[in-house]
């Protein structure tokens, strides 16, 4: 169910994979996508999984949908704290970015390919994910997710962020034009493919445009999408699942509340 566990500046974070879900045929199993042509049913009993088992602290599921651009959406809470976990997520933005300063909220990033990118900072306390593919890059996802952050008292210098799996820059082939299109912007993302056709690589692309916005670390996950079975791809598979990556601030345990 989870391709990694770990944590960033403190807040917690997982990167689901496709294992352990209902969902069958092409979204086998666990497709957290609601928006791919899979049954709803089994997509609610996943996201249903995948919340039940994050930790307690966790809280509910805060989706997004996506669609390709760079406006951030600013998550103020669940709304209702203290409801049990796995309860139904709350109502999703438009959107391809979410920055939140709540506690017992994980914000979910949905992928198959393009780059989920979970940001964290200490002190004040704020996260962040945002969907980061070609045309994202292209917009300034990325950016506007650390300046929407900026603008919740976070400094770039302390926050802190995780690159999670997507398809690497051997494997994704594009048009010269397309190539030549994105490269103008964030020259970092050009590649060759295995092939020795022209690719992006759109992992280096968000890093470059991470560092230029100055946060404090950059840590990238190495698996690419398209060579992983245990993740979804639609370069590979085309009508596919889509994984997540999932970002919180632990809520207060009944422990240190005591
Ligand atoms: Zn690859």
């Amino acid at each position: 169910m989870f391709l990694t566990t770990g944590s960033v500046a403190g807040a917690q974070l997982v990167i689901t994979d496709r294992v352990g879900g209902v969902s069958s045929g092409r979204y086998d199993s666990l497709n957290l996508g609601d928006h791919v042509g899979d049954d709803h049913d089994a997509v609610g009993q996943n996201r249903h999984r995948v919340a039940a088992a994050l930790d307690p602290s966790a809280g509910p599921l805060a989706l997004m949908r996506q669609v390709h651009g760079a406006v951030v959406a600013v998550i103020d809470g669940p709304g209702d704290a203290g409801q049990p976990v796995a309860r139904r997520p709350v109502q999703a933005p438009e959107a391809d970015a979410m920055v939140s300063t709540a506690r017992g909220l994980a914000l979910a990033v949905l992928v198959a390919d393009c780059v989920p990118v979970l940001f964290a900072s200490a002190e004040p306390e704020v996260i962040a994910v945002a969907h980061a593919g070609r045309r994202g890059v292209q917009e300034g996802v990325v950016a506007a997710t650390v300046a929407a952050m900026q603008c919740a008292g976070a400094r770039p210098a302390s926050i802190q962020t995780r690159v999670g799996p997507a398809i690497c820059g051997r494997c994704y082939e594009v048009s010269p034009q397309v190539q030549a299109e994105v490269v103008r912007t964030v020259p970092e993302a050009r590649s060759t493919t295995r092939a020795g056709t022209p690719g992006l690589d759109i992992r280096a692309g968000v890093r470059a445009q991470l560092e230029a916005c100055g946060v404090g670390s950059v840590e990238m996950d190495p698996h690419c999408t398209a060579e992983h079975g245990a993740l979804y791809s639609y370069r590979r598979d085309g009508v596919t699942g889509r994984f997540a990556g999932i970002v919180w601030l632990p809520q207060g345990t009944d422990a240190a509340n005591a």
